[in-house]
């Protein structure tokens, strides 16, 4: 943590002058980094006979929903993974659905289930996840993880928020003693980050879209966390300087570029660290979602 990350902020202290630019926080480099050693370690486990396995189900042809799925299927392929992508129309009925994970969760060559959001909206999301094996769920979105991340004994973090924490133990952020804010509150990035920043030593503020003037919270923040979906919403005057600050969000703009829901190239200028997007938290999350598929392989292998 920097000296100036520590003394009390407001709007008058980020001024024109500030112009230290902030270490890049490079998620690319770092998710490239853990997937070789998961590489290693799938060598490693098919020396004993296993091979991790996750299997993916898309519904429907949403095609952001397409990519993401693709490239976490590239991801298993080049760890070594077994993986199988299951493709169903958008007209695919729930019990169906719930019929296709029943039989993955009976399927011992599969490790990890995940089954990419948002489904159509005839579609339980609830009760498809409740479906899921707690011990497949590599996602960590069970109800039964979710339970055991908040009473401090995670199975499977979900990977969004674990790859956070991963990059701030990479680039030296402690959360420890320090004020984190995270601007969003959903149950697969925001509410999950909080529980890993409390118990990693934080003191934690999350706020959502009914917050009043967000600015206070931000700007009190050594560590900034924000996934609200909201591109740019979150400006230099809006950041502790000094802090660190992580962008989740991933916006598509009219004209086809991919930004965050932080104005980076301001931010940038009062942050002591920041990441990018594209190139930041995103590969991480890939990278994540196969160290929990390998873990449940690893686990299969102890029961
Ligand atoms: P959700 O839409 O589920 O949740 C958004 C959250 O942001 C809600 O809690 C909402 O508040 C809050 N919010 C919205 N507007 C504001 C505002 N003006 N001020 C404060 N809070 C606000 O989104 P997700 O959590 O699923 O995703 C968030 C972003 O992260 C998206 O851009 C998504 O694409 C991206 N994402 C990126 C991933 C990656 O790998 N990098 C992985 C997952 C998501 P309320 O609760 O009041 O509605």
């Amino acid at each position: 943590m920097t000296e100036s990350s520590n003394k009390t902020n407001n709007a008058s202290t980020i001024s024109a002058t500030n112009t230290t630019n902030a270490t890049i926080i490079d998620g690319k480099q770092l998710a490239a980094q853990i997937r070789e050693q998961v590489r290693l370690d799938t060598l490693t486990l098919n020396g004993k006979g296993i091979k991790p396995g996750l299997a993916v189900i898309l519904v429907g042809e949403d095609p952001a929903s397409a990519v993401y799925v693709k490239n976490k299927v590239a991801a298993c392929e080049t760890a070594g993974f077994h993986s199988e992508l299951q493709r169903y129309p958008a007209t695919i009925t729930e019990s169906e659905l719930l019929g296709h994970i029943r039989a993955l969760n009976a399927n011992k060559n599969i490790h990890g289930i995940l089954v990419q959001l948002p489904l159509p909206k005839h579609i339980d999301t609830h009760q498809v996840i409740e479906t899921i094996a707690a011990d497949k769920d590599v996602d960590g979105f069970h109800i039964s993880n979710a339970g055991l991340l908040m009473t401090g004994n995670p199975l499977f973090r979900p990977c969004t928020p674990y790859g956070v924490m991963k990059m701030l133990e990479a680039y030296k952020v402690s959360p420890w003693g320090a004020h984190a804010c995270i601007v969003g509150a959903s149950n697969i990035v925001g509410k999950p980050m909080a529980m890993l920043l409390l118990a990693a030593g934080a003191t934690v503020t999350i706020c959502n879209s009914k917050t009043q003037d967000l600015a206070h919270h931000t700007r009190h923040a050594d560590i900034l966390v924000v996934a609200t979906g909201r591109p740019n919403m979150i400006t230099a005057d809006m950041i502790k300087p000094g802090a660190t600050v992580i962008d989740v969000g991933i916006n598509r703009l009219p004209d086809g570029k991919l930004c965050g829901d932080v104005d980076f190239e301001s931010a940038k200028t009062v942050a002591s660290a920041i990441t990018p997007v594209p190139g930041g938290v995103g590969p991480m999350t890939i990278a994540m979602l196969l160290v929990n598929t390998l873990e449940a392989a690893h686990r299969s292998q102890a029961v």
